[in-house]
């Protein structure tokens, strides 16, 4: 492994930084992720979004060098992650043409937003028993039933969605893969709030809502292998250490900050190790997201790599979050509102929603699962069902 960059890439990552120096606005450095669910937010996050460095045809090293300046910078997570990481690729791979140039360019734009459709009132974990359904009448399919924990639904402008197609077949065999507008008539939208107080994710509800037979992705009832590329980019998504990467940065901010006996939390030698135990972890997944690119890069298959770096990573956040909490000590609880409190209670929040991330995306548990079957080789009797 190489961790070097040539010439080129050295000038692209100058050209990157210089534009990140120019255009990330100072009010929302390091800002929280949009995906938390404030509305409000999504115009200013669409409004920084770098079109410069979308669509260029770069190799997934360029893709490095922008997320480590985008890092560097401080810079905030971009809007639509799900229409970039999940929805895009699974389009290149599993998609039309006409479907690919429909869609590919408003997500690169930022100009649509996507939400993912997956997820029913007991069908989690045991996604293939999803009972959403979508009956073809000629050309149209129309759509019934519910979804749940649908991230950023009250603001996306379309939904991939898996709807059961054949109710006869084995569960695994009947489901579709949907490409919804979520302005068709029909469909109705609830925010469910989360224990961060903010409405992240929502319940959707689909009433004889017609969809074109244009917009099924990878044929009728194959839905289930093109949901499953879309999870594994999914994985790749919520196990990126750059949001990791800035979470130390801040705890370091904090420590250096916070008092503690008259003196910086950081000089304290318990909270130190504790640092340097967790800064240890994020270059530990830094490392790994290497080992990944390195084998993306002689395009060797992932293997279990993707549940791994989602385990550890969406577990490193929540505990970067308790470490600061830790530091504040009662200050740290206090809410948005409250007079005294600190970084505008990032901290808090931080740490419900990280807490969150375990569960979304697959558990930790499932990954558990992942990893022993197809890694160590665990037979899959000893799984719970
Ligand atoms: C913040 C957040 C955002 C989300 N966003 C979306 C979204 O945008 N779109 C979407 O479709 N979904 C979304 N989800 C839903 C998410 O995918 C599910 O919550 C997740 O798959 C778990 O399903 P469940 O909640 O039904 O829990 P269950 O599947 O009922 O699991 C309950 C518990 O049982 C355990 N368990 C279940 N099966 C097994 C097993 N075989 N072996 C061991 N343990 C097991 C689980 O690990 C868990 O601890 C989101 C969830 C969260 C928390």
């Amino acid at each position: 492994m190489d961790l070097s960059y040539s010439p080129a890439e050295i000038a692209f990552q100058k050209k990157v930084r210089a534009w990140l120096a120019k255009n990330v606005p100072k009010k929302q450095r390091n800002e929280a992720p949009l995906e938390r669910g404030d509305p409000k937010r999504v115009g200013q996050a669409k409004a920084w979004r770098p079109k410069e460095y979308g669509g260029q045809g770069l190799d997934v090293m360029h893709q490095t060098i922008v997320n480590e300046e985008m890092v560097r910078a401080q810079a905030p997570s971009l809007i639509g992650m799900m229409g970039i990481q999940m929805v895009g690729p699974t389009l290149i791979a599993h998609g039309t043409e006409e479907q690919r140039r429909a869609y590919l360019p408003k997500i690169l734009t930022a100009e649509e937003i996507w939400c993912q459709g997956y997820s029913e009132p007991g069908s989690g974990s045991d996604l293939a028993s999803l009972r959403t359904r979508a009956d073809l009448q000629g050309d149209t399919f129309v759509v019934n039933g519910q979804k749940v924990w649908t991230s950023g639904a009250q603001y996306a402008d379309r939904m991939f969605c898996l709807v059961r197609t054949d109710p006869d077949a084995p569960k695994h065999r009947g489901i579709s893969y949907l490409l919804i507008d979520m302005k068709t008539p029909g469909i109705t939208v609830r925010p469910l709030v989360q224990m961060t107080g903010d409405a992240g994710f929502n319940e959707v509800f689909f009433e004889d809502v017609r969809v074109p037979k244009e917009n099924l992705v990878g044929g009728l009832h194959n839905g289930w292998q093109v949901a499953n590329a879309t999870l594994f980019h999914e994985r790749n998504m919520l196990a990126s250490t750059m949001r990791t990467q800035q979470i130390l940065q801040a705890l370091l901010r904090v420590a250096k900050r916070h008092k503690r006996n008259g003196k910086p939390a950081s000089a304290d030698p318990v909270v130190r190790q504790r640092l340097a135990d967790l800064a240890m972890r994020v270059e530990t997944m830094k490392l790994e997201a290497y080992r990944g690119l390195t084998e993306a890069l002689r395009k060797r298959p992932p293997g279990i790599s993707a549940s791994v770096a989602k385990l550890v990573t969406c577990e490193l956040n929540h505990q970067l979050a308790g470490a600061a909490l830790e530091i504040l000590g009662s200050y740290g609880w206090l809410e948005r509102k409250d007079p005294r409190v600190v970084d505008g209670a990032v901290w808090p929040i931080d740490f419900m929603f990280a807490l969150g991330l375990i569960i979304g995306g697959g558990t930790a548990q499932i990954q558990k699962n992942i990893i022993s079957e197809r890694g160590l080789g665990m037979p899959r009797e000893l799984r719970a069902s």
